[in-house]
């Protein structure tokens, strides 16, 4: 046993399914966060429980042949916010992998399914097309940043490597408008000051709109003033929006996103189809991965041509906009009005013309198009975390669908929901893991199931 705040030599053992690294101490397990396989460690207890501890790095004694060269960076904040930033890229994909391959025998029961190498990015870094950063005071200074783990307090990093580079250059620049015109910081306890969040997205034209979240009810000059002095030093600002937000809440938008200058929208273009972004749009964070899920994807079908296909949790459409070309009809299911909206838009403006967007609850909705005897030939699941409902599963399996594609964020729930198709006859023969989210331990992955 240990105690809390004891300090601890450890060897860390492996990574387990979190991304948290695991080592045992006289055979009591720790986990310790932002550890590598081989590390011996100075470990300070922080939380003891029944069966295992957590502590967090001291120092390094010898670092794991993974770890990236400088040991000088040991928590989540050196590493700006990337819960797998210690981790050379090369180890980062091969541990997705075998999270995958132990939550697919631990939860999934499936020992023997076959987990490909996690398909990786060609760069790592600069990748999100979409920041919010909240702000926050240092002494007298403006800064943004991240909340540290488990806190509300910010804390500022050098560059953001995940961000676009446009998006940190602009933070940066606005940063120092609002030091010199000593705008006050909007304050959760006393709900009082004004900066609350910026909001940048930017494309892969290098274009990007910039949305000032503040806590007033109206629009003053002097915040307009702010943003036309900063789209006039940054010629890639495209789009200007102010986002009022006056309620004590954790969401970063406001209910009212006043257009202040330049494009209403942002374009970005996912191969051939153009989408219209808005402050409010859901788009993917990662577009080059995203692109490679998405196609990978739509291969896994057995054939797509003149078939009638449901795309289940559909977000704004994506996929079902590139099945379009080739499918005959696609229902689109997705419980988020505006994203429904978004998708009509696009599907209009991109002159597709075969997709049905239906708003409601993948539970509701696909039972409906089952009982009005529509012939559905495939499915296409992309759920959020929680992954996919019991019933939602039954009903498919109840009609005999022969074929579905699985997305999941979450291998956890991917796992469950495999054990249970494979309760009803569905076979997988291999998930292939995705890496949208490098430098985290996110892992997004993509199987097949078959009768
Ligand atoms: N493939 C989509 C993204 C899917 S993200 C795209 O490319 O845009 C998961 C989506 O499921 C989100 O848009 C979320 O709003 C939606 N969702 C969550 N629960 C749902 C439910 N019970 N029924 C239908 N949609 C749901």
């Amino acid at each position: 046993m240990v105690r809390k705040k004891e300090i601890i030599e450890l060897k860390i053992e492996k990574i387990v399914n979190g991304g948290e690294g695991l080592g045992y101490y006289n055979e009591f397990a720790i986990f310790v966060p932002m550890s590598v396989p081989g590390d011996i460690l100075k470990v300070k207890i922080i939380s003891v429980k029944k069966s295992y501890a957590r502590g967090l790095i001291e120092e390094i004694i010898k670092p794991g042949e993974e770890r990236i060269e400088d040991t000088s960076k040991i928590t989540f904040e050196d590493f700006q916010g990337c819960d797998f930033g210690m981790l050379k890229y090369e180890a980062q994909l091969k541990y997705k992998q075998l999270m995958v391959k132990d939550v697919m025998s631990r939860i999934g029961k499936n020992e023997n399914i076959v987990v490909y190498n996690t398909l990786g990015s060609e760069d790592p870094y600069h990748y999100r097309n979409k920041i919010i950063e909240p702000f926050a005071k240092d002494k007298d200074k403006i800064i943004t940043g991240f909340y540290q783990r488990k806190s509300h307090d910010v804390f500022e990093v050098d560059e953001n490597i995940l961000n676009s580079k446009l998006g940190n250059k602009i933070i940066e620049e606005l940063k120092i408008i609002l030091n010199r015109e000593k705008v006050s910081v909007y304050d959760e306890n006393t709900h009082t000051g004004i900066l609350r969040n910026i909001m940048v997205r930017t494309n892969s034209k290098n274009q990007a709109m910039v949305v000032l979240i503040i806590n007033a009810n109206k629009v003053e000059k002097r915040y307009k003033d702010i943003l036309m002095e900063l789209k006039n030093k940054i010629e890639e600002i495209s789009s200007l929006y102010i986002s009022l937000n006056n309620k004590k809440t954790n969401v970063a938008l406001g209910d009212k996103n006043i257009f202040i200058w330049g494009e209403k929208t942002l374009t970005e273009e996912i191969n051939g189809i153009h989408f219209n972004i808005s402050p409010t749009s859901f788009f993917q964070i990662n577009r080059a991965q995203t692109i490679k899920l998405y196609n990978y994807a739509i291969s896994l079908f057995d054939n797509i041509e003149n078939k009638i296909i449901v795309d289940a949790y559909s977000g704004t459409g994506t996929i079902a906009m590139l099945l379009s070309k080739k499918a005959k009809t696609i229902y689109a299911i997705e419980v988020i009005e505006s994203a429904t909206k978004d998708g009509e838009k696009t599907a209009c403006e991109n002159g597709i013309d075969n997709i049905k967007f239906i708003n409601g609850t993948v539970e509701d909705k696909l039972n409906d198009l089952i009982k009005n005897n529509i012939k559905i030939d495939s499915i296409i699941f992309d759920p959020p975390r929680k992954g996919i409902d019991e019933q939602s599963l039954h009903a498919v399996a109840n009609i005999g669908i022969k074929e579905m594609i699985y997305i999941s964020c979450n291998p956890s729930t991917f796992a469950r929901d495999s054990e249970i198709l494979q309760s009803l006859g569905y076979k997988i023969d291999a998930i292939q893991p995705v890496d949208m989210f490098p430098g985290t331990s996110h892992t997004e992955v993509v199987g097949r199931f078959y009768k």
